[in-house]
């Protein structure tokens, strides 16, 4: 057993793996701490008992505390519950790795995959209470001393995943970077579901699994999971980063946690006369680096030549040849310069990972969500369950910060269908569970998600105030069952399904898809005066309940108690206008026709709805 002297090789090498500030360095240095200990992190089960036994260092005690009353919990049934499963999780993004860790703890074993070799992600994520709350309780002030001290709410991408990293290691998840995911070799009558990597001869490319958990952030999706695009206004965000220094002059500049237009009216204005830059709104946070992230007018990006041209189209418009960089970099100096009351001494950009100033421009107008989160593939007999996780499943708007909150809903929530997964249940059961828990994902808000955060677990109970573990049904999801190959992996964004439809209306289940529709319409419209959703066309002839959806989703945008029920073309005009406006929802008629025509047409009203439906978690909504 290692002796206690603190100049120990082995405490010295763990010291430096809790401090290690590289994903590179937390690797080696863990490799070299597993090596002087003699034990095997691949012995995955145990692994972390061991290391715990060998590694007697007072230093490690309060890390072991933390993790010992994480790993006792209820829910992992002292990691039994899928000792017999093997996750493969595509992605070292947070979101893959806060997966990772749960899926270690409830036994399984767990490989992650990851095509990059290093974290280098400067900018900042905006953490709810309940993620800092988490996080503490995983130990990142250990990892990161400075993690949320005092009121800090937020922490960037690079030190999260290092945190994380560090978690899932010494819980016997194998992390492997550098290695990317090309699809998957199906099982043959020997051999069980394994991927196809790049490079191919990979060790990890022998890894057999039963549970595939995608986390591969924003731009690709595996193909068989269907996304929908939601078009809101034109919304252009700019993100940058400058050197923090760390001095008491930097010190003294207050934060902005957000200022949004309609709030501080004068404060954009000023900034519009003295600089030509017109802003939505802005975020400034003291991290690593001094981090802004902005919302600009489009009209202002081109007066100021950041935007040669102007283009409707926003791929066109933001294509990198429209984008004049060294305008760009000005405008978000000057942006920053402004915001901060000019108090930050000496600006100098941070480095990206490719030693450029990192300053990025994003086109937000077209934000995607996943229609499903959950598969069943199955092909000679062997079943694969797939997740999806983070912002492959719904995309995060940058400037409201809910990359990470809503990331973690969805990893516990992915977490305990392995768990239904690894007790035996029926997989249609497992599915419909979980797609009737992502109904709530894109509504939470740290408003109407529970506050007892000492309570949170992978349960879904402990978390969403109202959750209804059956409300999508067993027959619903049949579709999501999936009985055939495929080795296409899809590698474009999926575009184009602008006008979504419920898994089920036009198939033999539209009757339950109808159900679910308008049970959210009465949730969402109840007691509203004058409102009675009764179905999916009559009850909406007054334009009430379609002002009353709104008013649910965007409180006070409309003045609910001026509106008459008589006067049906004025409201249907006003929900439509609206909705056209802030979500790209087209009408489905005229208000003329709406408020008077005979009877309104139940599958044009069911689309219409439903992409508001779709809508409302959106964050233009
Ligand atoms: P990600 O963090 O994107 O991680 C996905 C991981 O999967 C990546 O590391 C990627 O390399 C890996 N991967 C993808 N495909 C493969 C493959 N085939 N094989 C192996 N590995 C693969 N949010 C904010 O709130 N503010 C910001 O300013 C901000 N800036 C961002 C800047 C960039 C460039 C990106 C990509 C995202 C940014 N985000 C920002 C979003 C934020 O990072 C995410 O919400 C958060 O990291 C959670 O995402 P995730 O874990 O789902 O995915």
């Amino acid at each position: 057993m290692a002796n206690q002297d603190s100049t120990s090789p082995s405490h010295a090498l763990f010291d430096q793996f809790v401090q290690a500030q590289t994903c590179k360095e937390v690797q080696r240095t863990f490799s070299e701490l597993c090596h002087h200990l003699q034990v095997d992190p691949r012995d995955y089960q145990s692994f972390y008992t061991k290391l715990k036994e060998r590694l007697n260092y007072w230093k490690a005690k309060s890390l072991w505390v933390k993790l010992d009353k994480r790993a006792q919990h209820q829910d992992y049934q002292q990691g039994e519950v899928c000792a017999k499963n093997k996750c493969l999780v595509l992605g070292a993004g947070p979101c893959g790795l806060r997966t990772a860790i749960e899926l270690a703890l409830l036994g399984a074993h767990v490989v992650v995959l990851e095509k990059r070799d290093s974290f280098s992600r400067n900018n900042v994520l905006h953490l709810w209470p309940y993620t800092i709350y988490d996080l503490r309780g995983l130990a990142a002030k250990k990892f990161y001393g400075k993690f949320c001290t005092g009121a800090l709410d937020h922490i960037s991408i690079r030190q999260l995943q290092l945190i994380l990293l560090k978690v899932c290691l010494l819980l016997g998840v194998e992390v492997q970077t550098g290695v990317e995911f090309k699809g998957f070799v199906e099982p043959s009558g020997a051999t069980g579901w394994m991927a196809k990597l790049f490079p191919d001869n990979h060790p990890a490319g022998k890894f057999q699994f039963d549970v595939f958990i995608y986390a591969g952030g924003g731009s690709f999706v595996p193909y068989g999971f269907k996304r929908k695009e939601l078009r809101g206004k034109l919304a252009i965000g700019i993100t940058c980063n400058f050197i923090n220094r760390h001095t008491a002059a930097e010190a003294q500049v207050a934060e902005i946690s957000g200022v949004a237009r309609i709030y501080n009216q004068k404060f954009f204005q000023d900034l519009l006369t003295e600089t030509g830059i017109d802003l939505e709104n802005i975020v400034y946070y003291k991290d690593d680096t001094h981090y802004f992230v902005m919302t600009a007018k489009k009209k202002s990006l081109l007066k100021m030549g950041v935007i040669k041209q102007d283009f409707s189209d926003a791929d066109k418009l933001l294509a990198q040849v429209n984008v004049d960089q060294e305008a760009l970099l000005r405008y978000a100096y000057d942006a920053a310069q402004f915001s901060t009351g000019h108090c930050l001494p000496d600006m100098q950009f941070a480095q990206n990972h490719a030693g450029q100033p990192d300053v990025a421009m994003f086109d937000f107008t077209c934000m995607h969500r996943a229609e499903n989160a959950s598969l069943v593939r199955e092909r000679k007999g062997q079943k694969l369950l797939m997740g999806l996780v983070g912002d492959c499943l719904v995309e995060p708007f940058w400037p409201l910060g809910t990359g990470i909150a809503r990331g973690f809903l969805a990893a516990f929530d992915t977490a305990w269908m392995v768990r239904s997964w690894g007790k035996g249940r029926p997989h249609m059961e497992v599915l419909a569970e979980r797609e009737s828990i992502y109904q709530l994902l894109s509504q939470t808000t740290p408003e109407n998600t529970s506050k007892k955060y000492s309570a949170f677990s992978i349960d879904p109970a402990t978390r969403y105030q109202h959750v209804n573990l059956n409300s999508v049904k067993a027959i619903q999801v049949k579709n999501l069952n999936i009985i055939y190959s495929f080795y296409f992996y899809s590698q474009r964004r999926h575009k184009a399904t602008f006008i979504s439809v419920p898994m089920c209306v036009h198939g033999p289940d539209s009757v339950g898809a109808f159900e679910v529709l308008l049970k959210w319409c009465q949730q969402h419209t109840a007691g509203y005066d004058r409102v009675k959703v009764n179905d999916l066309n009559q009850s909406w002839r007054s334009g009430l309940a379609l002002c009353a959806l709104i008013d649910t989703f965007r409180p006070r945008v409309i003045d609910m108690s001026s509106l008459e029920e008589s006067n049906a073309v004025y409201n249907n005009q006003l929900a439509f206008n609206f909705l056209e406006r802030e979500l790209g929802i087209p009408p489905i008629m005229s208000a003329n026709e709406m408020s008077f025509k005979g009877q309104i047409d139940k599958l044009s009203m069911v689309h219409y709805l439903t992409q508001i439906h779709d809508g409302s978690g959106s964050q233009t909504f």
